[in-house]
């Protein structure tokens, strides 16, 4: 068993450190609680104890679990998983934002489902070995455009995630890539950095870290393969 209070408090505890390192505002960091393939009643807990902001990667699992938690009304709800632009329009409906646009054709579709704002991110692809998603730096400048042309989709940000290393300083030039094409393309934010790499992305200027098993604990391998 997990506890989520005092795993919260602990990664609480290395936000405001790393912030301090960096002489940044802990408060211009969200934690973004990655919650998926853990019940509804992991969510409500982690309400419970003042998280707002959620991470989910598989549509579909997350249609499951949001009617247990319409409750929690101020709660907002991020998608981080690979986007099929077949599930573009459930994804716009269940979602506050996502993270990972990372074309055309899934942005227009974001945008000519979503019945209100949508804030989004664009996922970078920084290296050939990452996620198989993500747009190359190289087609970034022309993804911007064309989100900055749906008028449904406000663009708050670009997101990406590093080959995974147990060493969290390997991140650190990928973070520091995804910060620089940020500043030349004027997003503002930057979703980065998880549980083994977040001082790195912090001290790189992370806006959001998201964290998944620093909080719930392990996941169960077996079931993250719904979709
Ligand atoms: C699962 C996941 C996370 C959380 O990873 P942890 O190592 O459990 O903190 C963060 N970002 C994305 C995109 C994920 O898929």
């Amino acid at each position: 068993m997990t506890d989520l209070r005092s795993n919260l408090d602990a990664v609480n505890e290395r936000i405001e450190r790393a912030a301090a390192r960096a002489g940044r505002n802990r408060e211009t960091i969200l934690l973004l609680a990655v919650s998926k393939v853990f019940p509804a009643s992991a969510i409500r807990e982690a309400y419970g104890l003042g998280l707002r902001e959620f991470g989910e990667n598989y549509v579909r699992e997350f249609e499951g679990k949001h009617p247990e938690l319409t409750a929690l009304s101020d709660a907002r709800f991020h998608f981080i998983g690979h986007l099929q632009s077949n599930k573009a329009k459930l994804a716009a409906e269940l979602f506050h934002v996502i993270q990972t646009v990372d074309s055309d054709k899934v942005a227009r579709r974001l945008d000519s489902f979503a019945s209100r704002t949508l804030d989004v991110m664009l996922e970078v692809k920084l290296s050939p070995e990452s996620a198989k998603s993500g747009v190359a730096p190289h087609d970034l400048p022309k993804l911007v455009d064309c989100v900055r042309q749906c008028p449904r989709l406000s663009l708050t940000g670009l997101m990406t995630m590093p080959p995974w290393s147990e060493d969290a300083e390997l991140s650190r030039p990928y973070f520091r890539r995804l910060r620089e094409l940020a500043e030349s393309l004027r997003v503002p934010g930057l979703s980065m950095g998880m549980s083994h790499d977040l001082e790195a992305a912090i001290e790189e200027g992370a806006t959001c870290i998201r964290v998944g098993t620093a909080l719930f604990g392990r996941r169960r391998p077996a079931l993250a393969a719904v979709e």
